[in-house]
């Protein structure tokens, strides 16, 4: 096998291997070079994404909902059941089985695009030389003309409380419990802490989540932060804000945690702490010396807006470097770059990057709240449609948010589209695709919608933010 290669990528997850592939797409040589080890010390590609993060997460979220529905919505269907109980097990090794399944897939998809697969240690040198050291430690020297890092993150640790793999953990730990705990603690009221919070609360856990912060999702718009507060509530989890953790200590009883509010120093005895305060820039071991490669002070590495790192044809991509740390982010920017590399068109427009939280109710936006729009001083207007007015939301026993629209007063260009309800995150395609094309609410209202679908939700808040809507009183 050949020592040089066009394109080399470091890092095989949802930033790397869609790189990867593009790359070969483009009749480029390239391989991946990915070193995650799984907790049977199997390698895998895929990353965080499929093998401890989105993919994990969401088996477990889907069958901890499934549960949740069967105890408290079966029966207004009609359905009666009888010795529902939960068996952990199975629900653990179905989500085995469907994160095997995805990371397999993706040595299939790199034999039909050409990719060669190097799973190992990649280190870039100077002068794009790659020196790769394979996990049964042989190491070889490679020549990339072009080399794309997309290295990831790693959660972020709360000072002076160590994982222990066991009673403190991160958020993989907490996608593995083997029972569900009594007492569950998560602090960190974000995107993972409601995830995960929800999957245990959902399957039995008291659950309390302490979020440092005075106010919940604050990247939200203020309406949905509100709608879901309030279903969190009635879901039992326990969130308690302006809740700032500052150590917690493994005693024989529990996990002693301890927080400061407004009332002072308080604490908590769990069975289990889950830590779910952040992620940051993994780069350890990635950089030899002399590469031209530069970090910001916060460990990400530097790239320009079309990700080129300050040494000339090495790129970066992904949780690695600046914006918000989502999968379909890194996919963008690895596939634009594959792209850009190749002498071809490649553009990642970060002002329409959707947002999904996969609660129940799911949370989805796309552009700017309500409240930034207005802090901005632009006119606006807004419209909303509440799924209790959705026939297909009530046949779903689904009728919980609404789906809002934010537009320009005078151009009626969309600005922000948020949805709290069922499906939000499918629904939120639709908003993605109508502001990449700087649709104006006019544009979504004249486009029909199939009956009856929870799609509707959307045609009528573009139509409630002229007053128009049709299955709503306008006010
Ligand atoms: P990663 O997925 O972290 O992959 C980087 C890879 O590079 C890893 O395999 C790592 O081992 C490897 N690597 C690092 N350095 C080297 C080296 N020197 N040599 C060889 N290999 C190396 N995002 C969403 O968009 N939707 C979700 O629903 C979602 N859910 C999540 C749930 C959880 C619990 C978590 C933790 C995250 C979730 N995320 C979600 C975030 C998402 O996982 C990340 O944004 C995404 O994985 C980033 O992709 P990446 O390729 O940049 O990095
Ligand atoms: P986050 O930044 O979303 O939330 C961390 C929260 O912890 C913040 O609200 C912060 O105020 C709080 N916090 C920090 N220190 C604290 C302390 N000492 N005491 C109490 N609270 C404290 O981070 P996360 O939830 O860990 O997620 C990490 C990344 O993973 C995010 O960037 C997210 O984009 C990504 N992710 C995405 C999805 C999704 O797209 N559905 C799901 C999971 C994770």
């Amino acid at each position: 096998m050949s020592d040089n290669f066009d394109v080399i990528v470091i890092g095989g997850g949802p930033a790397g291997y869609p790189a990867a592939i593009r790359a070969g797409q483009n009749k480029l040589s390239v391989a991946c070079i990915d070193e995650w080890k799984n907790r049977d010390g199997s390698p895998a590609f895929g990353g965080t994404c499929l093998n401890a993060g989105c993919i994990p997460s969401k088996a477990l979220l889907e069958s901890s909902e499934l549960l949740h529905r069967a105890q408290h919505e079966f029966a207004s269907h009609g359905l009666k059941l009888a010795g529902l109980s939960l068996d952990l097990a199975t629900m653990q090794k179905r989500k085995a089985t469907i994160v095997r399944q995805s990371t397999l897939g993706i040595l299939t998809l790199f034999k039909g695009a050409g990719v060669v697969p190097l799973q190992g240690h990649g280190r870039l040198l100077a002068g794009r030389k790659v020196e790769f050291t394979s996990h049964d430690g042989t190491k070889r020297s490679l020549q990339a003309k072009h080399v794309v890092l997309a290295s990831g993150s790693e959660p972020m640790p709360l000072r002076g409380v160590a994982f222990d793999g066991e009673r403190v953990v991160d958020s993989w730990g907490a996608l593995e419990f083997s029972e569900v705990p009594k007492r569950l603690c998560v602090i960190g009221a974000g995107v993972i802490g409601l995830e995960l919070g929800s999957v245990w609360r959902r399957l039995g856990a008291e659950t309390v989540v302490l979020e440092a912060l005075e106010q919940l999702l604050p990247m939200a718009d203020g309406q949905v932060a509100k709608e879901a507060a309030r279903h969190f509530r009635k879901l039992g989890l326990d969130i308690r804000l302006g809740a700032k953790v500052g150590g917690a200590e493994v005693r024989p009883d529990g996990v002693h945690v301890s927080y400061t509010d407004a009332k002072g120093v308080q604490s908590l005895v769990v069975d289990r702490l889950v830590v779910a305060i952040g992620r940051r820039p993994f780069t350890a071991g990635l950089l030899g010396e002399g590469t031209g490669v530069a970090l910001d002070e916060r460990g990400f590495i530097q790239v320009d807006e079309h990700c080129r790192t300050g040494a000339a044809d090495v790129w970066a991509v992904g949780d690695c470097v600046r914006g918000p740390m989502l999968a379909h982010k890194g996919k963008e920017e690895g596939v634009a770059v594959a792209d850009r590399i190749a002498g071809l068109y490649g553009e990642v427009n970060y002002r329409t990057i959707p947002s999904v939280i996969y609660t129940a109710p799911e949370i989805a936006w796309v552009g700017q709240t309500e409240e930034q729009v207005k802090a901005s001083g632009r006119p606006y207007k807004t419209g909303s449609f509440p799924f209790a007015a959705s026939a297909r939301a009530r046949a779903m026993e689904a009728t919980a948010g609404f789906c809002k629209i934010v537009a320009d007063a005078a151009s009626d260009e969309i600005l922000g589209i948020h949805v709290i309800g069922p499906m939000a995150g499918e629904l939120i395609a639709e908003a993605v695709l109508a502001m990449e094309y700087s649709a104006s609410s006019e544009d979504l209202q004249r486009t029909m919608h199939a009956h009856p679908t929870l799609s509707e939700a959307v045609h009528e808040a573009a139509l409630a933010a002229d007053k128009r809507a049709i299955d709503i009183p306008n006010r």
